[in-house]
């Protein structure tokens, strides 16, 4: 606390990322990276680009990245925005498309920077309860509001919402902007992509950082109408003109050129996920239907925080949210099957 602090940075109560250890030979399984590395050619890319041309400002709109981007999922160029990760997408689009006069609305349990991006904006909120097994239904959503936003599939439960659903949520919503988190779409989901150049009021952020192995080098996007594209470029370009540097343009253009590494890393983080799932359950836990790189689980008798300390104690790190409804679950980063093996055989041998 200090006196020089505005107002505002008093009343902040800001985001705490999951944990990143100093220590290696942990097994790390608690802040949703990807266990395998990032494409060869992503390397290769990165390479490339350690030259003196470092001496130069990148270019400030990312044209090569955004037709990369662009070319991926066939839309244009001019309804993409690119930022540095994408929670600086996420935090670019309250303050553009979401602070209005009506509070608004949210999951009760969902991604936790969004309390604190509308803490920043001083934007008003509403919490809309999940169902009893963690699913949302898109009718509670039918209130004034100034705006919604929810991941699909929603994280920290993993819970996926189908596409006619979301559609069914647009058509609900005409005047507010519906924002769709897809950090975890490409394990399961599908895209509200294909809705873009159907709703002027939809936009979908993704970022590289989960399916593409690259949450070092923060890269996230948005995609959707035009219109929305240029306030989120009005608010960059009033905050920061060059938040995609040289290397994280080139190496997230050359993720996208490699499918078939995407590919084959997203069958084996969903086979692995299928498996720890099975395992757990043999274990007795309770593990909802994930459609992301983790599981949320529970144990009809054992407390959640107890499990994840005693798995700390054999160097296993998982997270775990003391928060109201959820404090009984764990959730777990699918990693490799080595190191999901390894987890089940603390669980079995701890008797955790
Ligand atoms: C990980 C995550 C993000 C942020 O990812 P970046 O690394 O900032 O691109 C956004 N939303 C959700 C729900 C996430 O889990």
């Amino acid at each position: 606390m200090s006196d020089y602090w505005s107002k505002l940075v008093h009343t902040l109560d800001p985001y705490v990322p999951g944990e990143q250890p100093k220590i290696s030979n942990l097994i790390k399984l608690n802040t949703n990276e990807n266990p395998y590395g990032p494409s060869p050619k992503v390397l290769h890319a990165l390479k490339a680009e350690s030259t003196d041309k470092l001496r130069l400002y990148p270019d400030p709109g990312s044209d090569k990245l955004k037709q990369a981007i662009a070319d991926y999922y066939n839309v244009k160029p001019k309804q993409i925005f690119v930022g540095n990760g994408s929670d600086e997408v996420l935090a670019h689009s309250f303050q553009a498309l979401l602070k209005h006069d009506k509070p608004i609305l949210y999951p009760d349990i969902t991604y936790s920077f969004y309390p604190v991006y509308c803490g920043l904006y001083q934007i008003d909120y509403e919490t809309i309860p999940l169902s009893k097994s963690f699913g949302i239904n898109v009718d509670d959503y039918r209130k004034p509001n100034g705006g919604i936003i929810f991941p699909n599939p929603n994280a920290p439960t993993g819970v996926g919402l189908a596409l006619d659903s979301i559609k069914q949520l647009i058509e609900n919503n005409p005047d507010s902007v519906v924002v769709i988190d897809e950090a975890y779409i490409d394990f399961g989901g599908n895209t509200a992509i294909t809705l873009v150049d159907q709703y002027p009021n939809l936009l979908v952020v993704q970022t590289l950082s989960k399916s593409r192995s690259l949450a070092g080098l923060r890269v996230g996007f948005a995609i959707g109408n035009t219109q929305l594209i240029e306030g989120l470029e009005r608010v960059k370009n009033s905050f920061n003109s060059y938040p995609v540097d040289f290397f994280a343009a080139a190496g997230a253009i050359a993720a996208f050129e490699d499918e078939s590494y995407f590919q084959q890393t997203l069958k084996k983080i969903i086979n692995t996920r299928d498996k720890l799932t099975a395992d757990l359950k043999n274990l007795g836990f309770e593990v909802l239907p994930s459609q992301a790189n983790f599981v949320f689980t529970r144990h009809p008798d054992k407390d959640a925080a107890t499990i994840s300390q005693g798995l700390r104690e054999q160097d296993i790190i998982v997270r775990h949210f003391n928060k109201e409804r959820i404090d009984q679950f764990l959730r777990i980063t699918v990693g490799t099957d080595k190191e999901c093996e390894a987890l089940i055989s603390a669980l079995t041998s701890q008797q955790l």
